[in-house]
């Protein structure tokens, strides 16, 4: 249900999904991330994404995220768009304080819950923002669009 992934969830609902190993899972339209739409050429869309919660055998709070979606950007060399697939998992140890990020083993990514509380929707934004491309291009230089690189060469001349 879309609906979950986009409640607060307090420390102790945390603890308790960790327990039980919950999985939620949903797909949510691209056009609902308002800080992930900056970055796209367009914002249809969606993305597919699966938590599972667990409390791993030395106490940390994780929770396995897998995620696809393919993104509309546009390629940086000839400014046409292009569709860019992304899709990753990630293990996130969830940490009710700063104070427990040094010793995080290195196989979890760090998670300061803010308030102790977690947006799971919030969660799949970020790691969907950082999985974008920095200079997203078209892979190689033939595959560019000569209508557009036309445009941009007429453009400076
Ligand atoms: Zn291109």
């Amino acid at each position: 249900m879309p609906a979950s992934l986009f409640s607060w969830y307090g420390a102790r609902e945390l603890q308790s999904l960790g327990e039980r190993r919950s999985v939620l899972r949903g797909v949510i339209e691209l056009k609902r991330f308002n800080r992930l739409k900056d970055a796209l050429e367009s914002d249809s869309g969606t993305v597919e994404a699966e938590l599972r919660f667990r409390r791993d055998p030395e106490g940390w709070l994780v929770v396995a995220l897998e995620y696809e979606t393919t993104v509309q950007l546009q390629c940086q060399r000839c400014l046409a768009p292009i569709e860019h697939r992304i899709g990753d998992k990630v293990e996130v140890a969830l940490l009710e304080s700063e104070a427990l990020e040094k010793h995080v083993p290195d196989r979890y990514e760090p998670l300061v819950l803010d308030e102790d509380r977690l947006m799971p929707a919030m969660l799949i934004e970020d790691e969907l923002i950082i999985s974008l491309p920095i200079v997203p291009r078209h892979e190689r230089p033939e595959e560019c669009d000569p209508a557009f690189v036309g445009v941009v060469q007429s453009d400076r001349g």
